[in-house]
């Protein structure tokens, strides 16, 4: 990423708002929006393989595996306004499990892009059953989105819930029904 080119950018945005890029407040601002932006958005400069450093373990057995509450910051693609929350994944393991630490490196790569919640939750789903082979992966993402309650619209649905379900989790509702009473065990 050209930091200098979006701190120019964000420089004519300034003006354009009606501000003083000059004025004392400001004068670092395009600096640090560039450097701030590049963080926000450092999953275009990243892939699930790089996130997981090759971390993944033989494991025999076939139980669910839960990691719950995964904190998720990621910006919409139609306002490039932040939208936040919580993500749990399950899996039923095959032969390889993942670190709890890089499930949640692994929804890192796509939550730090301009997103939709249900695409960023699909493709999380995609990358655990991609890294693992699991037997099945389920992922309920749950996010507010400030697109909504700063803009004043929708207010009552500014809070989401999505989910994506693949292999055993799809074809089997018992597997799903595990999934959702284990997540929703873990809700304080
Ligand atoms: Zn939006």
């Amino acid at each position: 990423m050209n930091l200098d080119r979006v701190a120019e950018l964000i420089r004519e945005l300034l003006v354009e708002l009606g501000e003083d890029p000059t004025r004392e407040g400001l004068q670092k601002t395009p600096e640090r929006v560039a450097r701030s932006w590049e963080f926000l958005t450092r999953g275009y400069r990243t892939s699930p393989e790089k996130a997981l450093n090759e971390a993944v373990f033989r494991s025999p057995g076939s139980s669910m595996i839960i990691v719950r509450n995964i904190e998720i910051f990621s910006l919409c693609e139609h306002h490039m306004l932040p939208f936040y929350g919580k993500c749990h994944v399950g899996y039923i393991a095959r032969d390889k499990v993942l670190g709890v630490s890089k499930i949640a490196r692994l929804a890192e790569v796509f939550a730090r892009r301009l997103q939709i919640q249900e695409r960023l939750t699909e493709e999380v789903a995609a990358a655990v059953m991609k890294a693992t082979n699991a037997l099945g992966v389920g992922v309920v993402l749950e996010a507010k989105h400030l697109c909504m309650m700063m803009r004043g619209v929708e207010k009552q649905h500014s809070s989401m819930v999505t989910s994506a379900v693949l292999g055993s989790f799809r074809n089997d509702s018992r597997t799903r029904e595990e999934f959702l009473t284990l997540i929703r065990n873990g809700e304080n």
